[in-house]
């Protein structure tokens, strides 16, 4: 008899090891299928944002993270000469999201600490060494066919999510394509370790913005560091990153006996979206939906926000709570999210790659005179929050501690959350009240008032993916808010 899940994700990268946790702590089955036993050994994102590593934390990992995040104090932009342009200061504490808004990492530490969560739970099945082939959906459910060690497989499910990487078999059986967004740029990428007694070499990260040849130098954790070299038109990609050439690129920097080279490739930096995330039960996230060039460290970070914004409305579905209509909204929401992180990565990535002298002079004199020009804002959900009469729905919340000390996010779990001040809850309708109920959401009165004082409102209505679907001024506000919940009609657990 085939096996059946709530969900099969195609895919044990970051983004399907973050999906699956958050599935299971929802209760749900879930089967996961990769063609390799063991996480991708090399590193990748060295970058995570707060809000990054508060779904870790949702996802049940965040402890097991946290001793190795590093600080990020700041980033540095300097001319041809090594003068500064920029000093781009990170805060190194905890900022509104419980988390430093700004972390360093190392991308197989991450992995192996979702896969030690992973391989613990009864509901998660790991099917390694398996490469899905194809997928077939009806009204009912979705039948995945996979090639392994044994020969061919089936499983069925009630939802697929691809989270295949950059080249997705599954984008391709959804029917999607890629929309490029901006030309693709090749930079060689080279992971060093240093020995003891390396030569100092600076903190967070510099970007040389010399226009005979970028470079990115960038502080990893422990002895890690990276360089970043963007190729010239006549450089050969199949020879750049031979290790003697690479040693010559950095002699700069350190001596090929001040450290060890990891690994040096040339990257093709992508900036794309998939056209379609979904086709029925079958979706794709992360780098199956979209990519990135590196600029702004936001790949995985949006690929893990993808990750929390499925996996409560998955387990909606799957409860009954909602309609699968829901789903579309994934696509909806975080398409033109995506889509600003990539172009304001372009932004900054043509301002660091510019070759052409004159224009590089115009540049410098540009970044000395509006540094803050870097900044980049942070998108809402849908991209629609200017016409919204609600200012902050669509937006990040913070979350804060509580009186007993503990981060919001660990009292409530993956559910929706009432914030309010002392005394509203006790005038809101019977609907509202049974809608909260039918929903299962915390409710916290009298928690966190500071905040909702900052914000000028008497409650607000957190999503489980930490976004705000709204805020009230009243118990009438906080109605109308509470009827915006996706429940399905008449929509309770099945
Ligand atoms: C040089 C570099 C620097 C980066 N820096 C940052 C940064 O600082 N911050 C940041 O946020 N991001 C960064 N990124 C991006 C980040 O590494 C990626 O976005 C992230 O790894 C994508 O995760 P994923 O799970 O979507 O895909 P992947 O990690 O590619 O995982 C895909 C998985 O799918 C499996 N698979 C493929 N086909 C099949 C199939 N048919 N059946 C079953 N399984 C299959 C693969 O074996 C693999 O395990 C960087 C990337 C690079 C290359």
């Amino acid at each position: 008899m085939t096996d059946h899940f709530d969900v099969a994700i195609i895919g044990y990268g970051p983004v399907g090891a973050t999906l699956a946790n958050l599935l299971e702590r929802q209760s749900r089955r879930v089967l996961v299928v990769d063609p390799y036993a063991e996480a991708y050994p090399r590193p990748r994102a060295t970058h995570l944002d707060g809000e990054a590593v508060r779904i870790l934390q949702s996802a049940g990992v965040g402890e097991m993270l946290a001793e190795g995040l590093g600080t990020y104090p700041r980033m540095r932009f300097e001319d041809a000469e090594g003068a500064l342009l920029i000093d781009w200061p990170r805060s190194i504490l905890p900022g509104p999201h419980g988390w430093r808004d700004s972390n360093r990492f190392h991308q197989p530490d991450l992995e192996a600490a979702l896969r030690e969560r992973a391989v613990s739970s009864p509901l998660i099945t790991l099917q390694l060494g398996w490469r899905a082939t194809a997928i077939v959906q009806d009204d009912s459910a979705v039948t995945i066919e996979a090639m392994g060690p044994d020969g061919a497989t089936t499983f069925t499910a009630d939802f697929v999510v691809g989270c295949d990487g950059a080249r997705s078999s599954v984008r391709q059986m959804l029917g999607a394509e890629l929309e490029v967004l901006a030309p693709p740029e090749q930079w060689l990428v080279a992971d060093l370790i240093l020995h003891p007694g390396a030569p100092e070499l600076p903190e967070g990260t510099v970007q040389y913005c010399d226009p005979v040849r970028p470079f990115t130098y960038i502080e990893g954790v422990g002895r890690r560091r990276r360089w970043e070299v963007m190729l010239r038109p006549g450089d050969d990609p199949t020879t750049f990153a031979e290790p003697d050439h690479v040693h010559s690129l950095l002699r700069p920097w350190v001596a090929p006996g001040d450290a060890e080279l990891e690994r040096a490739t040339v990257y093709t930096f992508n900036s794309a979206i998939a056209t379609r995330w979904r086709n029925g039960r079958v979706m794709i996230a992360g780098d199956a939906a979209h990519q990135t060039p590196p600029f702004l460290g936001q790949g995985l970070c949006a690929g893990l926000r993808d990750a929390a914004n499925l996996a409560w409305k998955l387990a909606w579905v799957l409860d009954g709570r909602s309609t699968a209509s829901i789903l579309d909204t994934f696509q909806a929401e975080l398409r033109p999210h995506v889509a600003h992180y990539i172009t304001e990565a372009n932004r900054i990535g043509a301002i660091i790659q510019e070759t052409d002298r004159e224009r590089a002079r115009a540049r410098d004199a540009m970044l000395r005179a509006q540094p803050q020009i870097l900044t980049p804002i942070r998108p809402r959900l849908g991209g629609s929050g200017e016409s919204s009469a609600d200012s902050l729905a669509g937006t990040l919340a913070p979350q804060p501690r509580l009186r007993d000390g503990q981060l919001l996010d660990d009292k409530t779990g993956l559910r929706f959350v009432v914030l309010s001040r002392p005394g509203l809850l006790g005038q809101v309708t019977d609907e509202t009240r049974m809608r909260w109920q039918q929903a299962d959401a915390a409710l916290l009165e009298g928690e966190a008032t500071g905040y909702l004082e900052s914000i000028g409102a008497q409650a607000v209505i957190i999503r489980p993916d930490h976004y705000i679907l709204g805020t009230a001024r009243s118990a009438i506000e906080l109605d109308e808010v509470t009827r915006t919940i996706p429940l399905a009609a008449g929509g309770g657990v099945q």
